[in-house]
């Protein structure tokens, strides 16, 4: 178990966010703090992959960045976005501000 964030809640539906995708595995939606015309943030949420950060990364949650970058891939493409940057920061000194785990999704082209 790791401590409760706001993406606990955006998750469980029990905050408000803007929710562009979503499957069994993995949701994705607006930063609330837009960097770039499109700016999302993808989350896995299953709560064994449910890590607070890169550096909390272990062999049964090595997956997780895959899945991330896989299905914000798989979701540039359906989009027709041809053009993005993904990035995870890490940690406080990396800039990480939430911490459950999130890959960003910044593109200049708009949804
Ligand atoms: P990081 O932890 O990687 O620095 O980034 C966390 C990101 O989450 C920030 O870009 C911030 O704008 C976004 N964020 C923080 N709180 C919320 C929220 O309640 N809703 C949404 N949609 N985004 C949030």
């Amino acid at each position: 178990m790791i401590e409760r964030t706001i993406f606990h809640d955006i998750r469980d539906k029990k905050a408000a966010a803007d929710i562009v995708y979503e499957d069994e595995e993995v949701m994705a939606f607006k930063d609330i703090n837009p960097a770039a015309p499109t700016h999302l943030l993808f989350i896995p949420k299953k709560e064994n992959d449910v890590i607070p950060s890169i550096a909390d990364l272990t062999d049964e949650t090595a997956h997780v960045p895959g899945l991330l970058i896989r299905t914000a891939q798989q979701f540039a493409k359906n989009r027709g976005i041809d053009g993005y940057r993904l990035t995870f920061h890490v940690g406080r000194g990396g800039g990480q501000m939430v911490f459950y785990i999130h890959l960003h999704f910044l593109s200049q082209q708009s949804l």
